[in-house]
Parts: C-alpha cells; sequence; structure tokens
C-alpha cells in the first residue's frame, strides 16, 4: 500500500499519517494524544524526572523520555490507554520505549526465530540492557521497581504483543514465572545467587509444575525429591514446559511429602545436572517458544536450593498463577487488538462488490462487535490489576478474567480470519498466527474448566 493512498477513516489515518508501509506496520505506531507533541513531550520529560530520577541519572537503560521525533499521531492499537484512568505519561513513554526495542531487535528476526523454534539467547541479553527483564523486580536484585507500578507491566506485556506472535513474551519473559515463587519463599542466598544472572540476561529460568501424567490435578504432581544427606533425588518428569530446552534452571514442584498439596515443595534444579533429559516439542502456535518435556533420573540437587520451607510448595505455585493469569488476559487483549487492527486495515483497502469492505454493514458490525468484546475484558483487566495495587484482589477473579479473555481473543480471532478471508489462511499474517495461538491461551496457565471450578468453588463454595 502506497503512503497515503487510501481512505482516512479512523483506522486507515494511522497508516497514511505515520508513513506505515502496510497493515503489518500499522499497529505498531505511538500514541500521543492530543497535546502539540513538543509541549507534550517537554511537560512529559519533567514528570519523568521525578518520578524516575534513577532513569534520567543513566543507571539503567530503559528509555522512558519521548523523542519529538518520534511523536507519531494516536493509534488504533493503543489509544485505549490516553482514555483511561489507570494509564499516565510515564506508561506511554514505557510503551514507545518497548516497541522501539521491538521495532528495532525483534520485528525484522521474528518469523525466523518461529521457524527456528526458538529465541537467540542474546535477545535475552539485549532485553535485560533495555531494562526490559528486570521491569518490576528489586532493584538489589539488579530489577527496576522505583516509580513502576503494575500498570507499567502490562504495558510492557502489550508492547511485546504487538508483534503478533505469543512465543515471544511467553519464552522471554519465562523468569515472570520462574523467578517469582524464588524471590517470595527463597533463602537470601539463593536469591543472590539466580536473580540477577536471570534479569541480567545471561541465565534462563523456566517454571516445572505440568506432568505428563496431568496438569490440572496439581495437588496430585508425581515427580518425587527424596532427600539424601545434602542433597534431594528427583525422579519423575515435567511436560510443556516453556523455555526447557534452553533453560539453565528449572524452578521445579517436587513431591517431598505424603499425598496432597501438603506434601509438594519447590527446588531449584540445575539444568546441565546429571540425570536430566530434554525432549523438544513441536506445537500448533507460540513457535518461537522452545518447549520441552523433562525427564529426571536420579538428579541431585543440593538441598540449598530448597525454595521456601519443605512441604510448603504449594502456596507459592497458587500465588504464581495469580500474575500468571492477569498477565495472559492482558495478552490477549493486545492479540486481538493486533488481529482487529489487521482486519480493519484490510477491510478499508478490500473492495468486493464496488465498495470497499467496511463499506458493507455486516463486515462493520464485525469490527465494532470486536473492539466491543476487547474494550469490555480490558477494562476487567485494568480493574483487575487496580485490584491487586490496591490490595482487594480475589483468586477467583483472576480465574475468570482469564476465561473471559480467552474466548474473547477466540471470538476476535475468528472474526479478524473472516473478514481476511483467504489471505488470514496464508502463513505469514498476523491473524494466522494469532488463530493457532488462541488455543495455548485458554488452556495454559490453568484451562477453563479448571478455572471456572476454582471460581465457582471459591465464590459459591462446594466440596473439590
Ligand atoms: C505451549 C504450552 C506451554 C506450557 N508451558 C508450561 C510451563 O512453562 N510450565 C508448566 O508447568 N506447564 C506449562 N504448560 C502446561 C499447561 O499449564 C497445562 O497444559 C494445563 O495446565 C492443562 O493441563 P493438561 O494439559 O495436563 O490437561 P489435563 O489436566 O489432562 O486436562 C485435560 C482437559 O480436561 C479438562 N479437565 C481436567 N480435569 C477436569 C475436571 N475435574 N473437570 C472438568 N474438566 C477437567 C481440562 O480443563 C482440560 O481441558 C504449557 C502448556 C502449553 C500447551
Amino acid at each position: 500500500m502506497k503512503k497515503g493512498t487510501h481512505t482516512k477513516t479512523q483506522r486507515g489515518r494511522w497508516a497514511a499519517d505515520n508513513g506505515a508501509k502496510g497493515p503489518r506496520e500499522a499497529p505498531l505506531m505511538v500514541a500521543c494524544g492530543d497535546k502539540p507533541p513538543l509541549a507534550w513531550a517537554r511537560a512529559l520529560f519533567v514528570s519523568l524526572r521525578e518520578i524516575f530520577p534513577h532513569s534520567a541519572r543513566g543507571e539503567t537503560r530503559l528509555d522512558v523520555h519521548v523523542n519529538p521525533a518520534q511523536h507519531r499521531a494516536m493509534t488504533a492499537f493503543d489509544d485505549w490507554r490516553a482514555r483511561s484512568p489507570f494509564y499516565d505519561e510515564t506508561h506511554e513513554a514505557l510503551a514507545q520505549s518497548v516497541r522501539r526495542f521491538v521495532a528495532r531487535e525483534v520485528a525484522p528476526h521474528i518469523d525466523r526465530w518461529e521457524a527456528e523454534g526458538e529465541l537467540p539467547r542474546e535477545l535475552h541479553k539485549k532485553a535485560a540492557e533495555a531494562g526490559i527483564l528486570g521491569l518490576r523486580y528489586p532493584e538489589q536484585y539488579g530489577g527496576h521497581s522505583k516509580g513502576f507500578d503494575n500498570f507499567h507491566g502490562l504495558v510492557l506485556t502489550e508492547e511485546l504483543a504487538a508483534v503478533g506472535a505469543g512465543g515471544l513474551g511467553a519464552s522471554l519473559m519465562t523468569h515472570g514465572i520462574g523467578l517469582p515463587p524464588i524471590l517470595a519463599l527463597g533463602s537470601e542466598e539463593l536469591k543472590r545467587r539466580v536473580a540477577p544472572p536471570v534479569l541480567a540476561g545471561d541465565k534462563i529460568i523456566a517454571l516445572g509444575i505440568t506432568e505428563a501424567g496431568g496438569g490440572s490435578d496439581v495437588a496430585n504432581l508425581k515427580t518425587t525429591a527424596v532427600r539424601d544427606g545434602d542433597d534431594y533425588v528427583v525422579n519423575g518428569g515435567k511436560m510443556f514446559i516453556t523455555s526447557g530446552m534452553r533453560a539453565d534452571w528449572l524452578t521445579c514442584a517436587v513431591r517431598t511429602g505424603g499425598p496432597g498439596a501438603a506434601g509438594i515443595s519447590l527446588l531449584l534444579i540445575e539444568m546441565d545436572a546429571p540425570g536430566v533429559e530434554r525432549t523438544r516439542l513441536d506445537k500448533m502456535g507460540w513457535r518461537c517458544s522452545d518447549t520441552a518435556a523433562i525427564h529426571f533420573s536420579d538428579v541431585r540437587v543440593p538441598a540449598s536450593n530448597l525454595i521456601g520451607p519443605e512441604n510448603g510448595g504449594f502456596i507459592g505455585i497458587m500465588r504464581n498463577f495469580n500474575s500468571e493469569r492477569l498477565g495472559m488476559a492482558m495478552g490477549c487483549c493486545a492479540y486481538a487488538r493486533v488481529a482487529l487492527a489487521e482486519a480493519a486495515e484490510w477491510a478499508q483497502q478490500r473492495e468486493t462488490f464496488g465498495k470497499p469492505l467496511v463499506g458493507h454493514q455486516s463486515i462493520r458490525i464485525k469490527l465494532a462487535d470486536m473492539e466491543r468484546q476487547i474494550e469490555t475484558t480490558q477494562a476487567w483487566v485494568d480493574l483487575a490489576a487496580w485490584q491487586v495495587k490496591s490490595g482487594k484482589d480475589r483468586p477467583a477473579d483472576f480465574a475468570m478474567l482469564k476465561v473471559q479473555a480467552t474466548r474473547m481473543l477466540e471470538a476476535v480471532a475468528r472474526e479478524a480470519a473472516q473478514v481476511l478471508g483467504g489471505a488470514s489462511y496464508i502463513t505469514g499474517s498476523k491473524v494466522e498466527r494469532i488463530y493457532r495461538e488462541v488455543r495455548v491461551n485458554a488452556i495454559g496457565g490453568g484451562s477453563e474448566e479448571i478455572m471456572l471450578d476454582l471460581a465457582g468453588r471459591q465464590l459459591f463454595g462446594g466440596k473439590r
């Protein structure tokens, strides 16, 4: 598509005004509100110096300053933030910083990584240097937490999702599920040993809960860790583990005690230890994220790698799930926005029966219905994030929100594919990839049935 050649409807504008080369690039444009760019940027710079004094001194590479030259008109992808009470200029500046990182370091390579089945290790290093891996982790372990709230975390999730490949966020950010149990429950020695190299992008950490025998019934997991002198000896296996092929460490749920939740511990397993075997699993989606089946055969793990108290791991697993589910719900909103943006752009360009698709009422209704579903889900995501920030959150809400978000994504991806027609079925379109990734969102991190049953039990009672 040539610059400025299409009708200037709301969604056409971002492509034309910003010189985007086509629908694929358009969702990566930047929002800045109605203020004149220079005044807006000046005010932002001043406020950011107050909010992020450490950033202003250059101690972190997270670039939260806005370069007016990089200002672009409001876009369909993220203009919702400018109309939300939960997001301010600092969130917008972070979004632009991450967006530049993604445009520079990810977008040119993502198709190759999808074909290769994994992300390069250097990407972790670069993301760490840009401040992405450490966002919202404690400063004493190499993170950047001052001045950042959980809405900054949501913004990061959204911007990583903009490239339309879910494996990027899943695999680059696996420390988001592997590290928190260590920071919440681990000894100080363990935190200092593990967190800094992970947040520096030198080591990769993954989370191992699911087993071949089942993932939903976590309390019934079978992998054993038996104390022998100063070690635990681990036998069993884990299944479907994200980043499992590349991980240096696995935060692993094991059975150290009797049956049920009260017999489960968390153990940090060195993935190069004798007796660890990994097998790569090919997948429907998330292809740039390596996924492994892992087998443990008499693996010796130092007892100092126990995370939290023996037989006290279940609570750490459950606590982890809540933030994972909120992040997944945010990701679903972002992927749905990408799909809608592609469908809307296509509807401007594609003509049938003598007019653009968007000129047909039933197509306009589809687009509006997609937007309706995204906005209602986003409102709940933001409310849930506010509830976490205010200490008013309930686990049942995260479970139901995850179901809401994945069903919304399923509906939006379907309709986007319908608007693109045959083009949606050809490899290379973002909609094709997002469509393939719907299921992993609905199953991973707790499947629909389990989520709704969990919410039902918590809200309305009833025995397991
Ligand atoms: C790409 C990918 C990446 C993943 N990454 C990780 C990871 O990094 N770490 C990790 O630990 N796990 C990971 N998982 C595993 C994921 O969390 C599990 O697949 C999920 O929890 C479901 O477990 P399961 O597949 O064993 O299904 P099962 O537990 O066998 O369930 C199968 C189906 O039956 C339903 N079901 C089960 N019990 C009931 C019931 N009582 N009532 C009604 N319906 C029921 C479930 O909802 C599901 O639909 C990943 C999965 C995928 C696909």
